[in-house]
């Protein structure tokens, strides 16, 4: 049934662009509709044929046009690890994979952002590189209590921190001791942990069963290596903490399917835990991978096919909240191609161009809708990062982020037409469905049909800055 028309179409000032389509991705569902843009934000969503004369029209057809996407967990490197990710390649991938918003992970440049400091730095390395829009989190590493309201007020998101040792020596990881510091500062600010749960004990313990003679080119080997309890038991501690300190508990990158049950009663009590997967723990199974193929490392690792279909189904029932690419890569050499080495090539996998056709691939094959996949990618992280009254949803007064995609086209990955600084992917060579076809961030088209617009059209996100 058309919607009545909305008072803002015709009473305000005219809309400068329409976007409109037969499947319009709306928080009420899929509908035909005319998004009606003013200024870079959504002014009007009216019935598709309610278009005012002599307004450009973009018309997506049959095509799906759904809310850019927003990928709260992305390490671009820079500045310091430059030659590793940076801010112009990494906005290209993110606008041609139809992502709009990205928040940058703390560690992997140099400095980490640890302090305000740092965080200056950052912006400062970002101005004028950025395709789509960037914020950040701030770290919370030991000792560095006494910075995390300056990096707040500053514009921080959130704090990330470490479990485990993080691969990178300017971001310690913490315990528990350390938690307990930093974490009634974050409660009194409402700002989120984001934790990379595993613990160093059951790793330890795993490492010293390993036989000596463990393959280090089998994938095993390194699976065995970083087993489901060092998540499951890091889960438990921020399940406790959480609900100790009355603080907001994320969960990063879930692999282990056996913490679903625990994260599902944490929910149920109250505790304000919430928790993301990444398109690789859903695509692919350690059954199938090959020796030596280190571009499918990273840590927790993917684990069996059976893990797979659990995390699915954690997905289907709302206990596992969105899903985010950990987009984390290397230069090539790192990943020791040659020699296949699981327990010393660098972990992370990238995938910021292709986190849509990776999930909606495994999504439609299990009868899950293009709703859910909005829901998965672009609503749901953004309350993580306090967006979602502005990103992640087509709905009056957010900004136009849009993407428009062919959800039954098909395409074979292959590693030149991707724009990360680096091609390494698991994905390379998958036949994939979903394709990007136009990509709008804030009403302007930055991205169509292999094409970018000719400036970066970026803005850094501040928190609490409009
Ligand atoms: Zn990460």
């Amino acid at each position: 049934m058309p919607n009545p028309p909305s008072p803002s179409a015709s009473s305000a000032a005219p809309p400068d662009l329409i976007v409109r389509g037969k499947r319009v991705i709306t928080p009420e569902g899929e509908r035909a509709a005319a998004i009606h843009i003013r200024a870079g934000e959504i002014v009007a969503i009216t019935a598709f044929d309610e278009i005012p004369p002599a307004i450009p029209v973009h018309d997506a057809g049959d095509s799906v046009v759904m809310p850019g996407i927003v990928d709260p967990h992305v390490h671009i490197n820079e500045p310091g690890r430059t030659e590793w990710e940076g801010f112009s390649t990494a906005t290209c991938a993110a606008a041609a994979g139809g992502v709009t918003t990205l928040i940058e992970m703390p560690l992997n440049s140099i400095p980490a952002t640890t302090t305000a400091a740092a965080y200056r730095e950052k912006l400062a390395a970002a101005a004028g590189k950025l395709s789509v829009d960037v914020g950040f989190w701030g770290g919370v590493v030991p000792g560095n209590v006494a910075e995390l309201h300056a990096l707040w007020d500053a514009g921080v998101f959130g704090f990330k921190c470490f479990l485990v040792p993080s691969g990178v020596d300017e971001f310690a990881s913490v315990n528990e001791a350390d938690l307990r510091a930093a974490l009634p500062e974050l409660a009194s600010m409402s700002a989120p942990l984001l934790a990379h749960a595993e613990l160093p004990g059951p790793i330890d313990d795993a490492l010293a069963k390993l036989p000596k003679n463990a393959p280090p080119r089998h994938y095993a080997t390194w699976l065995a290596s970083r087993p489901h309890e060092a998540e499951d038991q890091a889960i438990s501690l921020l399940i406790r903490l959480a609900r100790e300190f009355k603080a907001r508990v994320h969960v990063v990158h879930l692999a282990s399917s056996d913490s679903l049950a625990q994260l599902r009663q944490g929910k149920a009590d109250g505790v304000a835990i919430t928790v993301e997967t990444c398109p690789h723990y859903l695509s692919f199974a350690a059954e199938e991978i090959a020796d030596g193929a280190t571009e499918f490392k990273c840590a927790p690792p993917i684990r069996s096919r059976e893990n797979r279909e659990k995390l699915w189904a954690g997905l289907g029932d709302r206990t596992i909240d969105f899903i985010a690419t950990d987009h984390s890569p290397c230069p090539p050499a790192l990943k020791l191609a040659d020699e296949g080495d699981f327990l010393r090539a660098w972990g992370g996998i990238a995938s910021l161009q292709l986190s849509l056709p990776a999930v909606w691939t495994q999504a439609r094959s299990r009868g899950y809708s293009v709703s859910r996949l909005a829901e998965w990618l672009c609503a749901s992280p953004a309350r993580l990062a306090g967006l979602d009254g502005r990103k992640g949803s087509i709905a009056l007064g957010f900004d136009a982020d849009l993407m428009v995609w062919n959800p039954d086209a098909t395409f074979c990955v292959e590693a030149t037409r991707l724009h990360h600084r680096h091609k390494v992917t698991p994905y390379a060579g998958c036949e994939l469905a979903g394709v990007v076809e136009t990509t709008f961030l804030r009403g302007r088209k930055i991205f169509e049909r292999g094409e970018f617009s000719s400036s970066p059209a970026g803005h850094v996100l501040r928190r609490g800055v409009a």
